[in-house]
C-alpha cells in the first residue's frame, strides 16, 4: 500500500461546512427579489451556491442586475447577521487541529472583507484566507486552493480540503489534495474517491493519520 503523508494543511469552504448560512441567505434574496422585481425562486439561487455571486447572477441570467444585486444582497445579509450561525463543534474542531500543529486556511466565493469580519469571530487565526477577488478562477478551478498550499508552504498532497458542494470535491481533486464532504452542508455527497464526515469532529482522526502522537 502506498504511504499516506500526514496532513499539514486543513482548508475549509465556508458557507455549508463552517457557518450555517441559508437563513441568512433566504432573507437577502428575498430583498434582491423585492427591490429588483427579480422572480428567481430562493431554490434556484441556492442550488448554485458555491461559486461567486457574479457568477451566480450570470447563471441566472441575471447578469445586467449583479452589480446592484450585490449590494442589496449583501447590505440586507450584513442587516439579519443574527440568522448567521456558525455549526454545532466548529470552534472545538478547530482549536483541536490547531493544538496538533496544523495550518488551517479557508477558500470561499464569499468576498474578503465579509469573510475575515466573519473568521474574526473563531477562537483561531487562519494561515490564509482565499477568496474571489484575486483575479484567479473560482471554484471549480484549482486554483484558490493551489495558491492557499503555495502560501503556506505545503504540498497539495498534504493538503485536505472539507467542503459540502460538487464545485468543492471537483477544485479538490483538480488540485490534487485530499477531499472530506460535510454531509451537514448543502450539497450531496460526491460519487467515490472522499470521505463522507457526519459531524465537524469525525475531521480529527482524518487530518491526525500519520502524524506523531
Ligand atoms: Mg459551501
Amino acid at each position: 500500500m502506498a504511504s499516506i503523508k500526514p496532513i499539514q494543511l486543513v482548508l475549509f469552504d465556508m458557507d455549508g461546512v463552517l457557518l450555517n448560512s441559508k437563513d441568512n441567505m433566504r432573507v437577502a434574496w428575498a430583498a434582491v427579489q423585492r427591490e429588483l422585481h427579480v422572480t428567481v425562486p430562493f431554490e434556484q439561487y441556492f442550488e448554485k451556491i458555491g461559486t461567486p455571486f457574479a457568477e451566480i447572477m450570470r447563471a441566472l441570467g441575471l447578469q445586467k442586475l449583479a452589480t446592484e444585486a450585490s449590494h442589496i444582497y449583501f447590505s440586507a445579509s450584513r442587516q439579519h447577521e443574527a440568522l448567521l450561525k456558525w455549526y454545532p463543534s466548529i470552534n472545538e474542531l478547530l482549536v483541536n487541529l490547531s493544538l496538533h500543529g496544523h495550518k488551517l486556511g479557508v477558500v470561499t466565493s464569499k468576498d474578503r472583507s465579509r469573510a475575515r469580519e466573519l473568521l474574526s469571530k473563531l477562537p483561531i487565526v487562519f494561515d490564509t484566507v482565499q477568496t474571489p477577488e484575486t483575479g484567479l478562477r473560482g471554484k471549480p478551478a484549482p486554483d484558490h486552493i493551489l495558491l492557499a498550499c503555495a502560501l503556506t508552504n505545503t504540498d497539495p498532497s498534504e493538503t485536505l480540503f472539507v467542503g459540502d458542494m460538487p464545485v468543492d470535491h471537483q477544485a479538490a481533486r483538480r488540485a490534487g489534495v485530499r477531499f472530506c464532504h460535510a454531509s451537514w452542508g448543502y450539497g450531496d455527497a460526491p460519487d467515490g474517491d472522499c470521505e463522507i464526515l457526519m459531524h465537524p469532529l469525525e475531521l480529527l482522526p482524518h487530518a491526525t493519520v500519520g502524524l506523531a502522537a
